[in-house]
């Protein structure tokens, strides 16, 4: 009798770090049944699509995905996940190449709902086991997203994330710490904390109960033995100053990276987004990691183009990065996204001055990450390798998130390398191991 043939699932993540943290979990939840995974890109027969619907280019993303699985394997299966799902369930339902939609609240329910819905993959008398898995592994990868929550409470007006994610939700802190655990137990030296709004963290029912997001760091660096901790964007408002005093005084197990959403570098377009701080105070914080925590790196989040920005405003953004007090942007392009109070604000500045002043700030984003850059010739850095690349293109991340290059040896190892920079690059640097 011929052995049936194993079935293969192939994962595919549009988005940020919770997403991805959330797909790793799907993969494990649906180890179980027995499918090989293949990497995102090759032909499968069963596709779990991990949708986003931050921007418009998300939307588009999430639709090339179908589009590219079905050519790939016309036989294959294609369940369509996620924030884009919830938007309009019932639009991603009826795309053309998509078999199954589940929502955000549903992600932790596939081994449940899959079976009866796709029978030709799945052996739905397979008795299924609904142990809650935590992970231990990342596939590729040797540094490890952990969601410590999901949801957000702020109602900034340009934003779909809490109609797509809802309100503010934290994980037990024991469940979290469990995590950390194992996957520092599987050789992950880095596990970076990830949520929608992770400054809002707290667990009342923990024991001691944790008031606030540095108490969750001070527990992680007190009840596991996880080499470093690397903090996800991170809300203006949230950066405290005893979480600044926790990252200075542990620099060995924090890494020395803050990702500020800051958004505009104009007031007057602040008020407009709803964010609940100003210029003023997101330098004042910048600089306050920056005296507290020598060779950090700060990085920060602008939106070009919300509606009624005008020359002004975007001066402004731009004097955020001239400042010399945030290393890179991180630049998005405003589009409207249905739903939101910023769609139906006006005037709605052109896509034509939206993509100049992109580049412009893309470009003063550049110069300000080859400074940081340079700065660190001279420096050693401990260095997690990035998956292996082509031979002579081999990399790594500090814990102040600067690419270095890696001898290939090296490669794809999850230890801590020690790198003594000697030259850089303007967006790399390269340098001797230290042994
Ligand atoms: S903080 Fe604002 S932008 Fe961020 S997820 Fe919440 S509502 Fe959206």
């Amino acid at each position: 009798m011929t052995p049936k043939a194993t079935k293969t699932i192939a994962f595919q993540t549009v988005g940020c770090r919770l997403n991805q943290y959330e797909t790793e979990k799907m993969a494990a939840d649906l180890a179980q049944f027995g499918f090989e995974r293949v990497n995102a890109g090759q032909p499968a027969d069963l596709y779990i699509i991990n949708t986003c619907t931050v921007t418009h280019r998300a939307d588009k993303d999430s639709r090339y995905l179908v589009r590219r699985a079905k050519r790939d394997n016309p036989q294959s299966r294609v369940v369509l996940v996620g924030c884009y799902v919830e938007t309009d369930r019932e639009e991603a339902a009826r795309m053309n190449g998509v078999d199954v939609v589940i929502g955000n609240h549903e992600k932790d329910q596939l081994p449940r709902i899959l079976p009866s819905k796709l029978p030709a993959l799945f052996d739905s008398s397979q008795k299924l086991s609904h142990e809650d898995r935590s992970l231990a592994e990342f596939h590729r990868r040797n540094r490890a997203w952990i969601k410590i929550s999901d949801g957000c409470n702020q109602v900034c007006s340009f934003c779909l994330v809490t109609i797509v994610r809802g309100n503010l939700r934290c994980r037990p802190s024991d469940e979290i710490i469990y995590e950390i655990s194992e996957l520092s137990d599987h050789g992950y030296n880095e596990v970076v904390l990830t949520g929608v709004n992770i400054g809002y963290f707290r667990d009342k029912s923990a024991e001691p109960p944790i008031k606030n997001f540095t108490g969750l760091c001070d527990r992680i660096l007190k009840s596991t033995a996880l080499y470093r901790m690397r903090l996800s964007s991170i809300e203006p408002q949230t950066v405290t100053d005893d979480l600044v005093r926790l990252c200075a005084d542990h620099s060995d197990r924090i890494c020395r990276h803050f990702h500020l959403p800051l958004q505009s570098g104009s007031n007057r377009i602040l008020k407009l987004m709803k964010r609940p701080y100003t210029r003023e105070f997101f330098l004042e914080r910048a600089a306050a990691l920056r005296k507290a925590i020598p060779n950090a790196l700060i990085g920060a989040d602008i939106i070009v183009g919300f509606p009624g920005e005008t020359e002004e405003d975007f001066a402004d953004s731009c004097s955020i990065i001239e400042s010399g007090l945030v290393d890179y942007l991180h630049v998005f392009s405003y589009s409207d996204r249905p739903g939101t109070a910023a769609a139906d604000m006006t005037p709605k500045v052109s896509p034509q001055l939206i993509k100049d002043r992109s580049e412009i700030l893309s470009n003063l984003s550049e110069k300000a990450r080859a400074t940081a850059f340079r700065r660190q010739v001279g420096q050693t850095l401990e260095v997690i390798s990035e998956h292996k690349g082509l031979p002579g293109e081999c990399y790594g991340i500090s814990d102040n998130y600067i690419k270095v290059k890696i001898p290939d040896r090296m490669a794809g190892q999850r230890h801590i390398i020690m790198i003594k920079v000697t030259t850089s690059q303007p967006d790399f640097v390269t340098g001797e191991p230290v042994v």
